[in-house]
């Protein structure tokens, strides 16, 4: 072995209770963004190992502690993972860093808040109620209960990896599932970081279970393993339609949380300042790397050139650099894929006509995978640039006339995961809500996300719901039990 291989950090995968190579004994490496180094090395999973991890949830659902535990002991685990994950939360952090390259202050944040999710979740777990139903038939009793699925296949992208395995995983839980968890491939560490936790907290063997590897190498055979019962992902659109279209042909369960191409609105009558900041907040938070992001920045015409003033005046105040540093506010993007992708859309834009009012390019000073942040101007909807996800820090100003102008623009994209509107008067505010087809709508603020509230897309953003109480129905199946307290059975020949 070399000695820059002996030098990187050596992960192991989490199935079954027990800490594990892939079974092939491949490995690929994981790179620091912000340097463009190799730090560690994570098992290559592929059909073999996959098919052992959901055998192992399978194994752990249907037999030993799992079924057996009340759902208030299961409540009770899940507490006590939140605990060591408050606990850790700095540590994973660092690790996510590492891995994704977003700011430390941005994740430190999410591993200390995603605790919360396990906490809910938690709470969640033994306040599941099912019904008594008022039978119409003469003395029969009808009630019903809700049962947890299976094994849930969790795949999760490199944007955000732990907040949105918690978002998945917390609910599952609860609701007495048991899990396989797939990373990006581009951010698998922090998962593996926090199998200890799963591990310390003492769940049964099985009951998580971490398989690491690349999309089609691990997580299509995931898809299509018969034994797993529900797909919970969080990606790209594209990797979601097929997943959908595998899962069709299991008759699976899916939810899908998918992009988003979000309008951010300013009307003329907003607190400006406050605006700005949304609309940063919006698009370069994250370095623009998030589902959410207020990649469509629409401004009402009569304050479209001042308003784009202050922004762009703001914007170039924003910090590049080291993701580590609790100065930098802008980070590197975190793959080179996607730092590929993000450069070929500035040049789509260009050619389609917008214009670069701020950035444009690469930022070369910095090394690793940095783009300058960038707003265009002379962006119509119709453009690529405002059509499509680039999941970088790009925003497109759009200009309109009036609400019903805002609402069409802002309406006609394939996606719908949320929208931003900025405005002081209340019956716009109410209005543009009702209107604009968006899981989520932010009026004066931007980018607010909780346990406490569901969170999901129209249109192509996605399928079911995260968050909140009412998803966690999306990880349990109703049974409708009859008892009859006849003490004959009538006409067996007539539906009773
Ligand atoms: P991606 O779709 O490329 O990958 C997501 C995950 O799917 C990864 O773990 C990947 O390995 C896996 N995967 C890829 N091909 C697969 C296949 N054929 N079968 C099974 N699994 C497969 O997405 P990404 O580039 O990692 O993440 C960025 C995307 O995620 C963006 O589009 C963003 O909008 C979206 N996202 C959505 C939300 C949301 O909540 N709506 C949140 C964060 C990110």
């Amino acid at each position: 072995m070399d000695a820059k291989v002996e030098s990187l950090t050596r992960y192991k995968m989490w199935i079954g209770g027990e800490w594990t190579d892939a079974a092939g004994g491949e490995v690929f490496e994981t790179h620091n963004p912000y340097t463009g180094k190799a730090w560690a090395l994570i098992p290559r999973a592929n059909a073999t190992d996959v098919d052992r991890a959901v055998k192992a949830a399978h194994k752990a659902f249907t037999s030993g502690p799992w079924p057996k535990m009340s759902a208030s002991q299961r409540g009770a685990l899940l507490r006590k993972l939140g605990d060591l994950i408050t606990e850790n939360a700095e540590k994973l952090a660092k690790i996510e860093v590492a891995d994704n390259g977003k700011l430390f202050s941005e994740m430190r944040g999410q591993t200390g808040y995603m605790a919360q999710w396990y906490y809910y979740f938690g709470g969640l777990a033994d306040k599941i109620e099912g019904s008594v139903i008022p039978s119409d038939k003469a003395e029969t009793f009808n009630y019903t209960e809700h049962e947890p699925l299976g094994v849930v296949a969790a795949i999760v992208p490199w944007n955000s990896p732990l907040l949105l395995t918690a978002w998945k995983l917390a609910p599952a839980l609860a609701a007495g599932n048991t899990a396989v968890i797939k990373p990006s491939e581009f951010t698998s560490a922090s998962l593996l970081e926090f199998c200890k936790l799963i591990e310390q907290a003492g769940f049964p063997p099985g009951v998580v279970n971490a398989v690491t590897g690349f999309g089609g190498e691990a997580g299509g055979p995931l898809v299509e393993h018969p034994l797993v019962a529900k797909i919970t992902f969080t990606g790209s659109d594209t990797t979601g339609q097929r997943i959908y279209e595998t899962a069709a042909r299991g008759m699976k369960r899916v939810s899908l949380e998918l992009g988003g191409k979000s309008p951010n609105i300013v009307f003329d009558d907003a607190n400006l300042d406050n605006a700005v900041k949304g609309a940063i907040s919006g698009i370069f938070a994250a370095t623009g790397q998030t589902c959410i992001a207020g990649s469509r920045l629409l401004v009402q015409r009569s304050i479209h050139d001042q308003f784009v003033e202050k922004l762009v005046a703001f914007a170039k105040t924003a910090r590049m650099g080291d993701p580590m540093s609790l100065d930098t506010q802008v980070g590197p993007v975190t793959t080179p894929p996607q730092y590929k992708k993000v450069l070929e859309y500035l040049d789509i834009a260009k050619t389609e006509g917008a214009t670069a009012a701020l950035g444009g390019k690469r930022a070369e000073q910095f090394g690793g995978y940095f783009v300058e942040p960038t707003i265009f101007i002379n962006v119509k909807n119709s453009m690529r640039i405002a059509q499509e996800e680039v999941f970088g820090p790009v925003l497109s100003v759009i200009p309109f006339e009036d609400e019903e102008d805002a609402i069409a623009i802002g309406n006609d994209v394939v996606f719908g995961l949320a929208a931003g509107v900025w405005t002081q008067s209340m019956r716009r505010a109410f209005t543009m809500a009702k209107r604009l087809q968006a899981g989520t709508v932010w009026i004066n603020t931007y980018r607010a996300v909780s346990y406490l509230s569901p969170f999901g897309g129209y249109k192509r953003s996605g399928i079911g719901r995260e968050s909140g109480q009412d998803m966690i129905k999306e990880y349990l199946q109703t049974k409708s039990v009859w008892i009859s307290m006849a003490t004959e059975v009538p006409n067996p020949f007539v539906m009773r």
